[in-house]
């Protein structure tokens, strides 16, 4: 007789493999190729000297800062290793066996993982024109939905809801149905009908805005992000939450990165500006890229989503392939989007790119 181990979770993805190789272009995981700015490297390096102790298990100190940089009060805020983390914490705090949750279709893939562990079914919406529809999502809920994860700028399609369909869809969503707004590429949001979550997390009880140190704020490797929702929620993601499970290293280094919040803004907006130059291009080799808000684009390229991925791959571009949908790709540094356009042109449009002997040069590096 073998060891029991639940079957259902046979569905479930394994660990994803790691793809680094030295001259690999990494656009394949939404990271900050810059990396941390010096004044948080040092910060990094001093918090090390306490590795030897265990970290404060409700990061006090992290929190107060973030209250303040948000102006929101203290305990509305759950920091975890991760916003992955608090997805999870969610959907632990909120749903039992046979509960269900609602996400688009294609969205962020660990709200599903999250909620089939929990034994939850994940009802997936499919998106209209790349942006997740809201109105759909709304018809979906059931007597037994806990929890709605509306991903805005939506991973992996880089689109994002307006504010006034998002609070008509709040007006529709019952009360004890939660609503989490997952804004881990807020800082990427150029827009100005993109909605602030965090502006509306006081006058909505049910809702819960996720945040990251992980893409804006370049700090991937460290695992931190957090959760602004009503005092009641904070407090039961804490109880359903992993102890000591963000790192000294990484709540004093989201305490430094919040002391440099304007020097990352100013990076956020060179990524922005990329992102137009990429998605332009794009299109202009005929792929038919939505508008994005995020550090990413979406290339819908169907059933030749794998071929493409393959062609970055063996042009030493990794990037992010949903086998039959599409292909996304990280904003990375202009040198990193160039080398990655000219594989792509390679590929689109294979006759343009012939004629072009800069993208010949970069994909032949
Ligand atoms: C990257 C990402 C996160 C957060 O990642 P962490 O590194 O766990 O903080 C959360 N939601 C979405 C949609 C993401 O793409």
């Amino acid at each position: 007789m073998t060891m029991h181990v639940r079957d259902d979770l046979a569905v479930l993805p394994e660990l994803l493999p790691e793809r680094t190789a030295p001259g690999r272009v990494r656009l394949h995981l939404n990271e900050l190729s810059a990396g941390p700015l010096p004044s948080v490297m040092a910060v990094i390096r001093q918090a090390t000297s306490s590795v030897h102790r265990y970290p404060d298990p409700s990061a006090t100190e992290l929190r107060v800062r973030l209250a303040q940089h948000l102006d929101v009060e203290p305990n509305r805020i759950a920091v975890g290793c991760g916003s992955t983390s608090l997805c999870q914490q969610l959907i632990e705090a909120t749903c039992g066996h046979g509960d269900e949750i609602i996400t688009g279709q294609p969205s962020f893939e660990v709200y599903r993982v999250f909620a089939r562990i929990a034994g939850a079914h994940p009802r997936l919406v499919a998106t209209a024109g790349h942006r997740l529809d809201l109105d759909a999502m709304a018809s979906a809920i059931t007597r037994r939905t806990r929890l709605i994860f509306v991903c805005n700028p939506n991973n992996p399609t880089g689109t994002a809801v307006g504010r006034e369909a998002l609070l008509r869809f709040l007006d529709v969503v019952p009360p004890p149905v939660m609503v989490v707004l997952d804004e881990a590429y807020r800082e990427f949001v150029t827009d100005p009908e993109v909605p602030d979550g965090l502006r509306l997390v006081g006058d909505q009880a049910n809702l819960a805005v996720l945040r990251t140190f992980s893409k804006a704020y370049g700090l991937a490797g460290l695992r931190v992000g957090y959760a602004v929702a009503s005092p009641e929620v904070a407090t039961a993601l804490y109880r359903v939450g992993v102890p000591f499970a963000v790192s000294t290293v990484a709540q004093s280094a989201a305490i430094a990165s919040l002391d440099s919040a304007g020097e990352l803004q100013a990076r956020c907006a060179g990524v922005a500006a990329e992102r137009e130059r990429v998605a332009a291009e794009l299109r202009r080799a005929g792929c038919a890229v939505p508008p994005s808000q995020a550090n990413f684009v979406w290339l819908p390229l169907g059933r030749r989503a794998e071929q493409f991925g393959e062609h970055c791959e063996r042009h030493r571009i990794l990037v992010r392939t949903f086998p039959r949908e599409g292909v996304r790709v990280t904003i990375g540094g202009a040198d990193e989007n160039s080398a990655f356009l000219a594989a792509a042109r390679s590929f689109l449009d294979p006759a343009s790119a012939m004629a072009d002997p800069a993208s010949v040069d970069a994909a032949g590096a």
